[in-house]
């Protein structure tokens, strides 16, 4: 029998993905087109025109990579939340027209639960706690009574986005994160800085300011460099998400921990939430980098646990939504 195929759209910021998964959630194809500023941050009009530019061609890739044709594909799927409108329309117009130009089934799908999804079937757990971080987004989520419950999250600017704005101040170009880790590796001077958690929540902001004061200070580069920076920063906002992922874990009791996002590449950060996970007799599983940031298979593997669970939307559910968070969504496909 034919494996059934289902294209996935990853519209929601800078990366427009077109991902190719079968229904048993082998993956055919990953393309990724992601758009680097050349300076400040992401500017929604500027990435908007190169997805506009580039988005069939992805389409057209992700096909010719995975060896099929466009009527090969039984379902489609794209990411309709959140994420910014101008950007998330691109994917929701290309799903809506490749739905009904086809005649096949369309799934709208909420990014930080694929996020979650796509680690579930990478790392072959079933249940777990999962640390989000990523430029966009910082989560700590669990299943618990139907939902994708937050447990924690930023009251402010996202933990990679901190980093990154960071490291754009001190001239490291996009994205900042991996520079500012080799960096922080150099170093194990601890300068003191806030460390702000709020009942379960973060604040990364006044972090930001006071990392910044430190490079304006007058000692900077006499009684301390930029790689004591990087390194106080880090500790300071990893220690920030392991204290909340703790606690979360302690909470629900769940035996599982999944560090997904972009930022999950970090090692500092990884080895911070592996400790935390022992210690709760937790198994620790990062997502395989490649699905960890954000693309089109995550994207086309919620849109089939979902299709399969209660079957497609009408093109009128397909509308965006920028802002809706994951635990206002049900998942039938758990339990
Ligand atoms: P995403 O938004 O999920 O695509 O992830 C992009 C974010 O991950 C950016 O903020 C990057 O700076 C960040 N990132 C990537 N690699 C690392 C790293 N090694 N350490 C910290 N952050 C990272
Ligand atoms: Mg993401």
């Amino acid at each position: 029998m034919k494996l059934k195929k289902i294209l996935g759209i990853e519209s929601t910021a800078h990366t427009w993905s077109v991902g190719i998964i079968g229904f048993d959630g082998t993956v055919f194809s990953l393309v990724n087109d992601t758009y680097i500023p050349e300076k400040g941050g992401l500017h929604p009009a500027l990435v908007k025109e190169q997805h506009l530019n580039n988005f069939m061609n992805i389409i057209n890739q992700a096909l010719l990579e995975a060896s099929i044709s466009i009527h090969d594909i039984d379902l489609i799927a794209f990411s309709k939340s959140p994420g910014l409108g101008p950007i998330l329309k691109i994917g929701a117009q290309a799903a809506r027209m490749l739905t009904q130009l086809l005649d096949i089934p369309i799934v709208a799908v909420n990014h930080c639960i694929a996020h979650i999804e796509i680690g579930r079937l990478m790392c072959k757990i079933e249940d777990p706690l999962a640390l989000y971080v990523s430029g966009g987004n910082t989560i700590v989520s669990a299943y618990e009574f139907g939902r994708y419950q937050i447990f924690g999250e930023t009251l402010d600017i996202p933990i990679g986005n901190l980093i990154d704005s960071f490291a754009r101040d001190v001239g490291l170009p996009h994205p900042g994160g991996p520079k500012i880790e080799k960096l922080a590796f150099n170093s194990n001077k601890y300068l003191s800085l806030p460390y702000v958690v709020k009942g379960m929540d973060l604040s990364f902001s006044g972090l930001y300011t006071a990392a910044k004061r430190l490079l304006e200070s007058k000692d900077y580069n006499k009684k301390y460099n930029l790689n004591d920076v990087a390194y106080s920063l880090q500790e300071t906002a990893f220690a920030m998400l392991a204290e909340v992922t703790e606690r979360a874990l302690a909470h629900t009791e769940k035996k599982e921990v999944l560090l997904t996002g972009g930022v999950a590449a970090n090692k500092r950060l990884q080895e911070m939430i592996k400790y935390i996970s022992a210690e709760h007799g937790a198994r620790f599983e990062v997502v395989p980098l490649k699905y960890a940031g954000d693309n089109g298979a995550m994207i086309g593997w919620t849109g089939l646990l979902r299709y399969e669970a209660e079957g497609g939307h009408t093109i009128l559910e397909t509308q965006i939504n920028p802002k809706e968070r994951m635990d206002q969504i049900t998942i039938p496909w758990r339990d």
